[in-house]
Formats: C-alpha cells, sequence, structure tokens
C-alpha cells in the first residue's frame, strides 16, 4: 500500500461535483432530474469569445506563454479593473491562472502552516477550508449572519485575529449566500485593519459583476491595503466560461514572484486559446453579460418568493451570484436527508447547507442558473414531495 502524505487526509472536496456525478448517473437510468446543485451559468459563451478562441487555434497559438499571461491579456485586465473600480493597477501585479480557484489555492498555500490561522467565511465555498487544513493551518470561521443578509460583523471578525492570524478571506457577493457586504461593513473593517499591519487580505470578487442593486465595493479600492491584498477574479461567472479555465489574481508586488513560482512549479501557464478569448471577453460587446445577468434577476424575482412559499422554508434575498440559500429547518429534515430525498425521490439536485460548512447547517442551495420554466418545475416537485411527507407523517400519527 502507498503511504500517503498526512495532509492528504486533511483535504476536503467540493460536493456540488458529487451531486453533479450522482444527477448524471441518475439522468443515465432514465430518471428526469433538475439541476439546480451545480454553480455555473446555464448560458454558453459568447459567441465571439468563442470565436476569439477558435482564431487563436487556428493562428497558431499553441505554445507555452508566459507563465504570469500574455502582456496584451494582463493590460485588458488592468483596463477592465479601472473600468469597473476606477482603480490603477499594474499588468505586472497580475497572474493569469486556470480559474479562480488557483488563486485561492496558492494564497492559501502561501500563508498556511501548522501554528497559522486563516480566518474564512462559514458557510463559505468549501475549497477554503479545505485547503487551509491540508496548509497545516487551523481554520477560523468567519461568521455570515443570516439576519444581515449573509454578511458579516466587521467588529467580530476583527475581534477574531490573534498574533497566529495570517490571511483573511473575504467573499462578496458570496458564495452559498448570494449575501453582499455593505460597504460600511467593508470600511469599518478595513479601518480596524489599521491595527493589524502583518495580516493579508484575499479578497475573491469571483461574483463581483452580479449584483442586484447598487454597485459592487471591491477591496481593491481601498489603497491602505495594496501592499497585502490579494484580489481573486476571474472569466468563468461573468462570461459564462467556467470550462475554458481561466482566472486571475491581483498580487502585492512583494508577494508576486512567489506566486509566479508556485504558477511555474503546478501549471506553467494557463492555456493559449483560452488567454485570446479572455481578452475578446473584455473588450468586446458588454450586452451578453447584461442579457445574463437580467435572466438571473428574473429568475431570483422567481425562485425567492416561491421558496418563502414552501412550507418550512424561510429565505433571505440574495444580493448577488446566482444561489439562494433557503433555511429549511422548520421542515423537520436535516440539511443532508433534504439534500439526498430531494435528489433520489423528487428529481431537484440541490447541495446540503452543511457542504459549506458547519454553519450552514439548516440550509440548503439552490443555483438558479437554470431557465424560469425549469425552476417552476423544480419548486413544484418539491412542494408536492413535502406534501407527501406531511402526508405520510400525519398518517403515522394516526396509525
Ligand atoms: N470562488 C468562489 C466563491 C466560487 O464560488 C467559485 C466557483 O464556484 C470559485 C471561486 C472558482 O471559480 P473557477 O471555476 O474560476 O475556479
Amino acid at each position: 500500500m502507498p503511504i500517503l502524505a498526512g495532509r492528504m487526509s486533511q483535504l476536503g472536496t467540493e460536493t456540488a461535483f458529487e451531486v453533479l456525478a450522482r444527477a448524471t448517473a441518475l439522468q443515465r437510468e432514465g430518471r428526469s432530474i433538475i439541476n439546480l446543485g451545480i454553480g455555473q451559468p446555464d448560458f454558453r459563451t459568447p459567441e465571439h469569445i468563442v470565436e476569439a478562441g477558435r482564431k487563436a487555434l487556428a493562428d497558431g497559438h499553441h505554445g507555452y506563454t508566459p507563465a504570469n499571461g500574455i502582456l496584451t491579456l494582463r493590460e485588458t485586465v488592468a483596463a477592465d479593473l479601472h473600468r469597473r473600480h476606477g482603480v490603477t493597477v499594474s499588468p505586472d501585479r497580475i497572474l493569469v491562472v486556470p480559474g479562480g480557484k488557483v488563486t485561492m489555492f496558492f494564497a492559501i498555500l502561501m500563508f498556511g502552516e501548522a501554528g497559522a490561522e486563516i480566518i474564512y467565511p462559514n458557510p463559505g465555498f468549501p475549497i477554503y477550508e479545505s485547503v487551509i487544513r491540508c496548509s497545516g493551518a487551523t481554520p477560523v470561521a468567519m461568521r455570515l449572519h443570516e439576519s444581515k443578509g449573509f454578511s458579516f460583523d466587521a467588529d467580530e471578525v476583527l475581534g477574531q485575529i490573534t498574533p497566529r492570524t495570517r490571511l483573511i478571506i473575504i467573499n462578496s457577493p458570496g458564495n452559498p449566500t448570494g449575501g453582499v457586504v455593505p460597504k460600511a461593513e467593508l470600511d469599518r473593517f478595513v479601518a480596524g485593519l489599521a491595527r493589524h499591519p502583518e495580516v493579508a487580505i484575499l479578497s475573491d470578487e469571483i461574483y463581483g459583476e452580479m449584483l442586484y442593486e447598487g454597485r459592487h465595493t471591491s477591496l481593491t479600492t481601498y489603497p491602505e491595503l495594496a501592499d497585502r491584498l490579494i484580489l481573486l477574479d476571474g472569466w468563468s461567472k461573468t462570461y459564462a466560461m467556467t470550462g475554458w479555465r481561466l482566472g486571475y489574481g491581483v498580487w502585492p508586488a512583494s508577494l508576486f514572484a512567489d506566486a509566479e513560482r508556485l504558477a511555474i512549479n503546478s501549471h506553467s501557464c494557463v492555456n493559449a486559446a483560452a488567454q485570446y478569448a479572455g481578452i475578446a471577453a473584455m473588450t468586446g460587446p458588454r450586452e451578453p453579460v447584461g442579457r445574463m445577468m437580467a435572466a438571473f434577476a428574473e429568475r431570483r424575482a422567481y425562485i425567492i418568493p416561491a421558496l418563502k412559499a414552501l412550507p418550512g422554508f424561510r429565505s433571505a434575498t440574495p444580493g448577488g451570484a446566482f444561489y439562494a440559500f433557503p433555511n429549511i429547518t422548520d421542515t423537520g429534515f436535516d440539511s443532508r436527508a433534504i439534500q439526498s430525498r430531494l435528489l433520489e425521490e423528487a428529481g431537484v439536485a440541490t447541495v446540503s447547507g452543511t457542504s459549506f460548512g458547519a454553519s450552514g447547517d439548516g440550509h440548503i442551495r439552490f443555483s438558479y442558473a437554470a431557465s424560469l420554466a425549469a425552476l417552476e418545475e423544480a419548486v413544484g416537485r418539491i412542494a408536492d414531495w413535502l406534501g407527501s411527507q406531511r402526508q405520510h407523517e400525519s398518517a403515522r400519527r394516526q396509525a
């Protein structure tokens, strides 16, 4: 038997991929499954972006690119950050990587080790806690408050900082809740960080262009954080490009060489055609992004009230992304049981809140990146299933 390194036993996973595999297996058996489990837009990548990737391949862009990404792409990202946030970022601080996850992996690896603490959102994207544990560091859960639309409380987070804290991870708009941290809370958080100059920040803004009201506040707009802020962003969600594997990090100048060395040690560079597609995405027409967001807004307007109307369900209204994270404690089922029974018995794939950390208990996540018709069908199936459970229950009581 090969003997694995101890850290492998600490590595978690993303349940959404397991749910996807089970949903696909059930579909292969002929079952009708509505998949609201996986977090990806249900749109095709806009045609002009696909065409740019195709052209790059036809033009012979088949070799390695610089490890940090082709210069034109990094310049395009810098211009995009200026357009969106009004900030000036040197392309020399931008590291293009295969998907948003890679910036997260590198940042956590760079700061995590035995004895270190990393504060991360819980409920949150499961890979944060998984990689923190794998790195040997201690994960410290940042509470997100359902009553505050799943924002954190700045004073509470600042109070969790100890001399061992190396990194704090922020994710707004957030997965799995769709929660948005209000600017006033971010202001308080950043002001308090002045007392902790040795703590680095990873701001995961992969859903930064997916807001339903108001404007996204990027942590890049706080100049006082520039020497310790790592921005995680990418193309996956905004441009419906999850399968292209394209993302980027903006690193403080002092950390850039380390981040680039991690890239050279792991993936060398990103697939060249994907990088050309990434340029087309950011420089091309913005209507496709607007159309997608309009569709998500319409779906949100349907699904939140529809979920709230289900017996035992209540739900905050997500401010961004495309997730609903209703509280299902009053149904009498626990999160894992309801995830599995909805999939097996009602044909609706969701993800248990516990897959996003202990604080997700009592919730399930719906990714409403599906057509309105599919959402209506899913809600109808869940209502029927809940109704049949109630009937069983009252029959059992009478017996
Ligand atoms: N960060 C968050 C909060 C996410 O939800 C996801 C994907 O679901 C990612 C990062 C990773 O994105 P990518 O597919 O570009 O690696």
